[in-house]
């Protein structure tokens, strides 16, 4: 950018300077580090009011990659479940972004945070989420893919994010990939996105309590914020707001054994997941379809591009769902069908009963002419709301602690009667699920009918 008369405007802690240099007029703008002129925001339900005052987060929301998670729901198939939950992985994003942002302000008016590491900690937590595809769990079980490893993609690779981030610097986008991949030698800034009360389940907590309309899930945020300390590499509480914390781990509780783990929910990801598996199987075969699904055909052949992946949302795979209730396959043809129009499988608990007769089980199904391999599957849904620190998983499960009054730091649980209670209980759940209609259909003269309806105790 060249401005006559003037020396080169370099920006320094996002302030613009002027300086002269060998008389020249030939400005370098670094961008990325400016302010805006007048700040930006997003109304949002959750936090009011989502505030961008720099020009490269702006310009980050608006690349293309970015954008695509407005076209991703941030619960997957929650919404046929609770009908509020159509809300996207774009507004979840921000809200990291914006919980990230004023805990940084919190810490910063404190004399607690280095700024030098704001704009690194404010990119990751806008970013932490970009690699997401449609229904990702279910493509993950399917295709192999990883979402984890696509935002890692996204930020080094060739695209638009990759691009403005080194403008703002060379090897900034390696630094944000560290912080999201938890690899960034400050830990602070580490934690602050990851780790077991950090701005991603904050927001995610709240959210989708907000969305799904349920009445647990809520907790004091800020007064979380306000109690929040650095101390060295990691985050502590001091020990007055102990309760809000409580709170915290309890709704995140609550909200995966009513909401995230929702029987009816992981019915929904089970349809869906036979029917990426169908597509599969049936393009493998050299099947014809009417309606070819061109932009999975790289996935279907494990060959998946970054720009094809970046093709991918929920109204592309909608629309083949859609589509596919006219195939002449009649299982791709009933599981969509299924799965667009609520029609899911019930479910059991599957029991050690109903596991040591499985053979016997898909057998019947088999006999019964339903392909077990389509319409019987386990799913196993397995949570600890608070974990002791395990060695192997550093980052996710350090222990939550508390800043005591003279200066120590105490362990949560050893403080909390209500976090002990429930620390490192793992609560695993396993159900099978099947398509009960089907079965009932069958004539009742039918011995598969009489052997499925005894094995699940269906009358
Ligand atoms: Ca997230």
């Amino acid at each position: 950018m060249l401005l006559q008369g003037r020396g080169p405007l370099i920006y320094e802690a996002g302030h613009p300077v002027w300086k002269k240099e060998n008389n020249r007029d030939v400005v370098i703008l670094t961008r990325s580090f400016a302010k805006l002129n007048e700040e930006k925001v997003f109304k949002d339900p959750v936090h009011r009011y989502i505030h961008v005052r720099e020009r490269l987060i702006w310009d980050l929301i608006g690349t293309a990659e970015f954008q695509r998670l407005r076209r991703i729901r941030q619960l997957g198939t929650t919404y046929l479940t609770f009908h509020g939950a159509e809300h996207s992985r774009f507004g979840h994003s921000l809200g990291v972004y914006e919980i990230a942002r004023r805990i940084i302000d919190i810490f910063k008016y404190r004399h607690d945070w280095d700024d030098s590491e704001t704009l690194i900690c404010l990119c990751a937590a806008l970013l932490h989420d970009v690699g997401h595809g449609p229904f990702s769990h279910s493509f993950e079980k399917v295709f192999g893919t990883d979402h984890e490893q696509y935002t890692q993609a996204i930020i080094l690779g060739d695209t638009q994010i990759h691009r403005l981030l080194e403008e703002a610097g060379d090897g900034f986008s390696e630094k944000v990939a560290d912080v999201i991949g938890k690899t960034y030698e400050n830990r602070l800034v580490v934690s602050l996105i990851s780790s077991q009360i950090d701005a991603d389940r904050m927001d995610y907590l709240l959210r989708d309590a907000f969305f799904t309309g349920v009445s647990y899930g809520h907790f004091d945020m800020e007064r979380i914020w306000r109690v929040m300390r650095p101390a060295g590499d990691q985050i502590v509480f001091k020990l007055s707001g102990m309760h809000a914390v409580e709170d915290y781990i309890m709704s995140r509780y609550q909200m995966y054994w009513q909401v995230y783990f929702h029987p009816v929910t992981r019915s929904a990801e089970v349809v869906l997941t036979k029917i990426l598996h169908r597509a599969k199987v049936l393009y493998n075969k050299g099947f014809t379809f009417h309606y070819q699904p061109v932009p999975l055909i790289t996935l279907f052949e494990g060959e998946i591009t970054l720009k094809d992946y970046l093709k991918l949302d929920e109204s592309v795979i909608m629309y083949f769902f859609q589509v596919w209730q006219e195939e002449d396959d009649p299982i791709l043809r009933d599981l969509c069908s299924r799965f667009m129009n609520r029609r899911l499988f019930k479910y059991v608990e599957f029991t050690k009963e109903i596991l040591n007769h499985f053979e016997e089980l898909a057998g019947a199904f088999r006999m019964a002419g339903i392909d077990p391999d389509y319409y019987l599957d386990v799913d196993s849904s397995s949570d600890s709301p608070y974990d002791l620190y395990r060695p192997g998983e550093e980052g996710e499960k350090q222990p939550i602690k508390l800043l005591m009054p003279d200066g120590s730091l105490r362990e949560l649980s050893q403080e909390s009667d209500v976090v002990g209670s429930i620390t490192g209980k793992r609560r695993t759940d396993h159900k099978l699920y099947y398509p009960k209609d089907r079965v009932l259909a069958l004539p009742d003269q039918s011995i598969a009918k009489k052997r499925i309806c005894d094995l699940l105790h269906i009358r």
